[in-house]
């Protein structure tokens, strides 16, 4: 197998890990540099460690956010800046405007923007104000959006204007637990909806020295969504604590240097968006590159070579998007100053490392986590080889196995080497999850044998590198974005045609999986390709673009276990010409077309 060497002569800078094995054996979480100590004995916040210090300190006049937010007819990118001070002033505030509507610690404070500056100051006064953050992502349609809200008992939402008219409108009465909507009116005349408040006149009115809540390590936070096979969104819990995690792994695994220009290409609509796009190269007092566009092949090089990026977090789907792209655009741009690209979500294909190696001049380091973990796990980082497709070595301070579940129930570490199992962490590092909100039973099934099971099938090699093998479970990664089948599923039955939907991820080429649907209609309901355009037109409108199926197809049955469960990976075997597995539970009678006319 061909293995990318590292060298010394790889790093134009020097590594913040040089030396893989001995950083593992002499690690302790309690030896990370105290990041709230000027908060008070036992206090500890994630905006102070990522703001407040640095507003204060040397580091105040130092870019903190770089917003792209435009790509002129002539190519040019115009930004707006925000220091640490200006960063740190507006954060402040925010937590004052919070406090004055009667938002305390513990409240739940919930985001539905684009990357825009209000985001993150919301995000991070929020936090600030010891309120709980959730972050939801934009492209969200209705159903996600109050599912999310209602599970999580939101006392706050930020949004735009225009979200807030699109989506939010229309299902605010079903929102009970909701008491102020603060809305960012995107430079359209008029102040805000009725039912809102202005973002930037509650800003104004507020104390710009609202005090910081003294909230402690073990304090909640953050509030991240995530899908399961079945039933709702899970909220995984993360506390203020994070911060140790988010600090280390930007050392270890992304390589951070006080005078890094960043960049993280991912949404804080979505885990690594917060966490690495937000909070962990603050902590390391670096500058950021937030763009605020969607992917565009040309932007994004203009991005890397103009603004001078040194250390570049991106996902496969993007990196596939610029391989699409052809090499002819990379060449018309230079990149002297890229010296680190990391990538997260999905399978990497070897083909994008040698990709990045050959046309950006460097490999790209893929690395393992997941919203339950909230923060960096196994990664590629500079210390050692890299071998295109595995996901790297679990980090200092990270212990994690293949376990075997047995059949009378118990669960055993593997210790040989490449053989498929579960991946599994030993609790401990600081950014671990600490429930599924109002969901305990679920949160307890994630641990056996005192591990944390990740829902991942994995092998790990001779040399301790861990490979991906695929999920246990079936959630889609599309385009990098966790999808539960069942919320698309009931998207779907809500339609007055649709008798059962079965919702599966197809191999995709560039996203990873596109999500398709199978549908059995009501009795009378005839399928032709005008309601499947509207079908795709209904999951759409009430789920989003980035969750709506991209394909349905009608057929007369789907096949059920005999405990009635929908079998999903039986379809998909089917789907794609595969073994079909164990089948002894399926049900034989096919016929499942439910009683009723469409209204
Ligand atoms: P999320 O919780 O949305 O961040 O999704 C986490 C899941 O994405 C993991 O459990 C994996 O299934 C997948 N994932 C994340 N990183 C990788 C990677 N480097 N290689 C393969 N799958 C990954």
């Amino acid at each position: 197998m061909d293995v990318i060497r590292k060298t010394p002569h790889d790093c134009s800078v020097r590594p913040n890990l040089t030396d893989y094995e001995q950083a593992r054996a002499q690690f302790h979480w309690s030896d990370v540099p105290p990041l709230c100590a000027g908060m008070g004995p036992g206090r500890c916040n994630i905006a102070y460690a990522a703001v407040d210090r640095h507003a204060e300190g040397p580091a105040a006049t130092r870019t903190a956010l770089r917003f792209v937010t435009d790509a002129g007819s002539d190519g040019a990118i115009t930004t707006r800046d925000l220091s640490y001070s200006e960063l740190g002033r507006l954060v402040r505030r925010f937590s004052g405007a919070l406090r004055s509507l009667g938002i305390h610690r513990g409240n739940r404070v919930f985001t539905i923007m684009n990357r825009s500056p209000e985001l993150y100051i919301a995000m991070l006064g929020a936090l600030r104000n010891g309120s709980v953050v959730s972050p939801l992502f934009s492209a969200f349609g209705p159903e996600p959006i109050a599912t999310r809200v209602s599970i999580g008992q939101a006392d706050v939402l930020v949004t735009t204007r225009a979200i807030y008219e699109r989506k939010i409108a229309k299902i605010r009465d079903r929102l009970p637990s909701v008491r102020h909507v603060v809305v960012v009116d995107d430079g359209k005349a008029g102040g805000a909806p009725p039912g809102t408040l202005n973002f930037w006149e509650c800003l104004d009115a507020a104390d710009e020295n609202a005090p910081i809540e003294p909230t402690a390590a073990d304090d909640p936070a953050l509030l991240h969504f995530t899908s399961g096979t079945t039933g709702t969104p899970k909220g995984a819990i993360h506390v203020h604590g994070a911060v140790a995690m988010h600090y280390v792994t930007g050392l270890y695994a992304l390589d951070l240097h006080p005078d890094d220009t960043y960049w993280c290409t991912a949404d804080p609509g979505w885990v690594t968006g917060t966490s690495y796009g937000i909070i962990s190269p603050l902590l390391h007092g670096v500058t950021s590159i937030v763009d605020e566009a969607e992917f565009d092949a040309r932007r994004w090089y203009q991005i890397l070579q103009d603004q001078g990026v040194s250390v570049w977090y991106t996902a496969p789907t993007a990196i596939r998007m610029l391989i699409k792209a052809g090499p002819e655009l990379p060449a018309q741009y230079r990149f002297p100053r890229l010296r680190f690209i990391a990538s997260v979500g999905e399978p990497l294909n070897p083909e994008a490392v040698w990709w990045g190696k050959r046309v950006l001049g460097l490999p790209i380091h893929d690395n393992w986590w997941q919203t339950e973990t909230g923060g960096i796990m196994i990664a590629n980082t500079p210390a050692f080889d890299i071998k295109p497709g595995s996901m790297g070595r679990p980090l200092p301070g990270v212990d994690a196995y293949i376990v075997r579940h047995n059949d009378d129930d118990t669960t055993e570490v593997v210790d040989e080497p490449d053989v498929e199992g579960e991946l599994a962490l030993k609790p401990g590092w600081p950014s671990m999850f600490r429930g599924y909100l109002g969901a305990e039973e679920r949160y307890r099934n994630s641990f056996a044998n005192g591990l944390y099971l990740t829902g991942d099938l994995a092998k790990k090699d001779a040399d301790g590198y861990f490979w991906f093998v695929g999920r246990k479970d079936d959630v889609i990664k599309s385009a990098g974005h966790l999808i539960g089948p069942f919320e698309v599923e009931s998207a779907l039955t809500d339609h007055p045609a649709v008798a059962e939907a079965a919702v599966i991820g197809i191999p995709d080429p560039t996203v990873g999986e596109m999500v398709k649907a199978f549908v059995t209609l009501k009795n009378g309901v005839v399928a032709d390709e005008d309601l499947r355009l509207e079908l795709l037109g209904h999951a759409r409108k009430r789920l989003g673009a980035a969750v709506a199926p991209k394909d349905i197809e009608f057929v007369d049955a789907l096949p059920h276990t005999s405990s009635g469960k929908i079998m999903r990976r039986l379809l998909k075997a089917r789907e794609l010409g595969l073994p079909e597995g164990d089948t002894s539970t399926i049900e034989r009678q096919p016929d499942h077309r439910a009683e009723g006319v469409p209204s």
